[in-house]
């Protein structure tokens, strides 16, 4: 840990406890299996991940940024076309659109649940627009159903980011599960994670997931004959092995962040001029990230930091005012929610195994800095 902080934003702890010892034990295993890039852990993790999120089918991937394009890629996305995502996600989100030849167009969150709603989405639709990117920010899922009849009455395909959101439901179903395809990462700390890169698509489109199969191995669908031109994308059996070893337990890890955010929500309300995370109707939370907002952003983390409580902030430049998106044409006040949510919010430490004592001392510190305040 780095000298001074106390509390840090995120840590791999044992929790729930043993999960340390039955990944190590499975890497062993995998390893001893000899077959180390796609083959049966990687199948076998597939079927699992599949029938987790309620699908016909999960194709394992490199990463999730992989997953969102090829899964673009794979519904026939691609050059002279545009595609729509909220402003205020993970850059990967819109690197994806580019890596399939499309334009991103950047369109506002809503205020409260900071995920994108049919009337923003309406107003970013053009003659070229063909799909769009509900991304189930910071774990809550999107309100899923008004998205899926506004994109089909608009003619537009879902592509769901659901890279922060394993395990999240709208209505009882899976987050994932609504859209033509969509993309999970399993980056390390996200709430599914491996030990390495790797990701997945996520389809009841038999099509789609056969295109995906055979374009992240090359565009093989047989060995040495290629019908397509391919990527390099594939899961590894020890990432597959962690990964199937792990989702036994993601129900409980979630579980477990849903409490902690629990004791946050109750904890924090009405300190300070603090916005906390809002439970909209029928959305369920992960809690991958903990964001609060507050005018007083900057100060409040110098404060913490003071404290030894590490934050975060997702995410301080709204995609539209990245420098790498310039050629866009986007100014500063385009989308003034979005803006404003990138200097306001903060996230706070949440992750399975945060023990009790340093909530205890997130919150305190909170406290603490606003009564300095006033
Ligand atoms: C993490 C993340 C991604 C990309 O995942 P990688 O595995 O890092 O490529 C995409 N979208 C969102 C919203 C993410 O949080």
């Amino acid at each position: 840990m780095i000298e001074g902080i106390k509390v840090p934003y995120f840590a791999f702890r044992d929790f729930p406890a043993g999960i340390e010892q039955e990944v190590n034990a499975t890497l062993l295993t995998a390893i001893d299996s000899r077959q180390y890039i796609l083959g049966e852990q990687v199948a076998a993790f597939e079927k699992e991940f599949a029938a987790f999120v309620g699908v016909a089918r999960a194709s394992g991937v490199g990463n999730g940024l992989d997953a969102l394009s090829i899964a673009l890629k794979a519904v026939g996305i691609g050059k002279g076309d545009e595609v729509m995502l909220p402003a205020n996600t993970f850059i990967a989100t819109a690197n994806a659109v580019v890596h399939a030849g499309a334009r991103p167009v950047f369109v506002e969150p809503d205020k409260d649940t900071y995920n994108i709603i049919p009337t923003t989405i309406e107003k970013g639709i053009t003659t070229k627009t063909k799909a769009v990117i509900p991304v189930h920010l910071y774990g809550q899922a999107c309100e899923m159903e008004p998205i899926m009849q506004l994109a089909a009455s608009a003619g537009l395909v879902v592509i769901e980011d659901a890279a922060q959101a394993h395990g999240a439901t709208y209505q009882g179903k899976q987050a994932g599960s609504f859209g033509k395809a969509a993309g999970f990462s399993f980056y390390p700390t996200k709430n599914l994670g491996a030990l390495g890169d790797a990701g997945a698509v996520v389809t009841n489109d038999t099509a789609v997931a056969d295109f995906i199969m055979a374009y992240r191995n090359y565009g093989e669908a047989q060995k040495y004959h290629n019908k397509l031109i391919g990527v390099n994308s594939r899961l590894d059996a020890l990432q597959a092995a962690v990964l199937t070893a792990k989702l036994r337990h993601l129900s409980e890890m979630n579980i477990e962040r849903q409490r902690l955010a629990g004791v946050y929500l109750s904890e924090l309300e009405e300190v300070g001029d603090l916005i906390l995370p809002y439970a909209a109707k029928g959305c369920s939370h992960v809690f991958h990230i903990f964001n609060i907002r507050t005018r007083h952003r900057d100060k409040l983390q110098q404060y913490l930091s003071a404290c030894g409580v590490q934050t975060a902030i997702h995410y301080p430049v709204p995609l539209h005012l990245q420098p790498a998106f310039k050629y866009l044409g986007y100014t500063a006040g385009d989308l003034p929610i979005a803006e404003e949510l990138a200097s306001a919010s903060m996230s706070l430490p949440l992750f399975p195994g945060l023990k009790a004592s340093e909530q205890e001392m997130v919150i305190q510190s909170i406290k603490a800095f606003f009564r300095q305040l006033s």
